[in-house]
């Protein structure tokens, strides 16, 4: 049991998910909070960072597990001791150290996620992908105005930024770096009267694209596809990269494991001592055949495979994986008493059992989960109470009584 589940609730998992699912979830929840896509959820996304952030770490993710946020407090772990959203995000996705540090000149990559069913994972797909992004505006060539309109800022001097004091108390003075008032930490000015009309100034307009996203034959839950030069566009910058990430969505019949196809296929109990035939729709709509030869007897929860009906391998999808089937035996609730003289004479005879004389009889029930709680949390006694004498009925006496 966890002593809270905000963490887990931010994320939308339950508190048994495992490192895959955490990531699952912190992948897709990021980038729909994003502020680049969502400017307003800025706490959503920190939160999902920090939620992130705890339980992806085992060691967090117990003291979160035994305590809660407060334990993470008192160890140091929560509080102020959160990394930037950002870098959570650049760190997850593979961007550790872009425009940190090495200052790379390149505008902002843009993130979108693609849910791809495992037919399209299985044969291949092409999908038209419908999005936005900033391309320099093509009316002033990216300057914003008129040529030669534009002037390096006044009030800072070109560098965004002002530096103000404040007098905290007499002789405590807080300097402060805000971002300049005048140009709006755009470095440079230009005459409203000579602004472009077409981006009002922002020297980048949001623009419609389509584009052809083509998802190879074993391309995985998570995959990238990168588009380079295909993200936002900034002048005097190198553009973005446009990265797709696929999202697998779940099927219904297979589940995938690496490049293996999982199943579970129920079989009647005759089919399971007698052998059986099974038809199996494949992804790509093919009828394969199974055969277990009368004489071969399928146990319950029995697995076999199939050699080269898996997922195709990625970038080598003649190569396929395996198809894991597991067999679950569907056994009939009764068998008629007369039959059961037939049936014995077929199976392996029974064992026996010898009774010795004093031996107790009691009485087989199913197992109500429910009632035994009831019993187990009764009083101490009373689970040992001895029912009514039975006639002819041979008994121990119980030690306890
Ligand atoms: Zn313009
Ligand atoms: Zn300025």
């Amino acid at each position: 049991m966890v002593k809270e589940t905000t963490y887990y609730d931010i994320l939308e998992v339950k508190p048994s998910a495992t490192l895959d699912e955490l990531k699952k979830a912190y992948r897709k929840l990021a980038l729909k909070y994003h502020p680049d896509k969502n400017p307003n959820e800025g706490e959503r996304f920190k939160q999902i960072s920090q939620a992130y952030e705890v339980l992806s770490n085992p060691e967090k993710r117990r003291i979160y597990d035994q305590g809660g946020e407060q334990a993470l407090k008192e160890g140091g772990l929560g509080g102020g001791g959160f990394s930037s959203p950002m870098d959570i995000f650049d760190m997850f996705f593979g961007m550790g150290g872009r425009g940190r540090g090495r200052e790379r000149k390149r505008a902002k990559d843009v993130m979108h996620q693609l849910s791809v069913t495992l037919e399209e994972l299985y044969r291949g797909s092409v999908r038209k992908l419908k999005l936005q992004k900033n391309v320099i505006c093509n009316k002033c060539e990216g300057r914003g105005g008129k040529k030669g309109s534009v002037q390096i800022c006044p009030v800072c001097r070109g560098s965004g930024m002002q530096v103000q004091i404040q007098q905290l108390a007499p002789g405590m003075i807080q300097q402060i770096q805000t971002v300049c008032g005048e140009c709006r930490g755009q470095r440079e000015i230009i005459d409203p009267k000579d602004r472009c009309k077409v981006c009002q100034g922002k020297k980048v307009v949001r623009d419609r694209k389509i584009l052809e996203v083509h998802v190879d034959k074993g391309m995985m839950d998570g995959q990238k596809i990168v588009f380079s030069g295909e993200g936002d566009q900034e002048p005097d910058l190198e553009p973005g990269d446009l990265i797709i990430i696929l999202q697998e969505k779940e099927h219904d019949v297979f589940k995938r494991s690496g490049n293996d196809l999982v199943i579970r296929l129920t079989i009647e109990l005759v089919e399971a001592l007698c052998g059986f035939q099974k038809v199996i729709r494949t992804l790509d709509d093919r009828d394969i055949v199974i055969t277990v030869m009368p004489g071969e007897v399928t146990k319950h929860a029995e697995v076999k495979s199939v050699l080269n009906e898996g997922m195709p391998m990625y970038k080598n999808p003649f190569e396929k994986g395996q198809l894991i089937i597991q067999f679950l035996v569907n056994f009939p609730n009764r068998i008629p008493p007369e039959v059961i003289p037939a049936l014995e004479n077929c199976l392996p005879p029974r064992p026996m059992v010898e009774i010795p004389e004093l031996a107790e009889e009691c009485t087989l029930m199913d197992l109500d989960p429910d009632q035994e709680n009831r019993r187990r949390r009764g009083a101490h006694g009373q689970a040992y109470e001895e029912d009514d004498d039975q006639p002819g009925m041979n008994r121990v006496q119980c030690a306890t009584s």
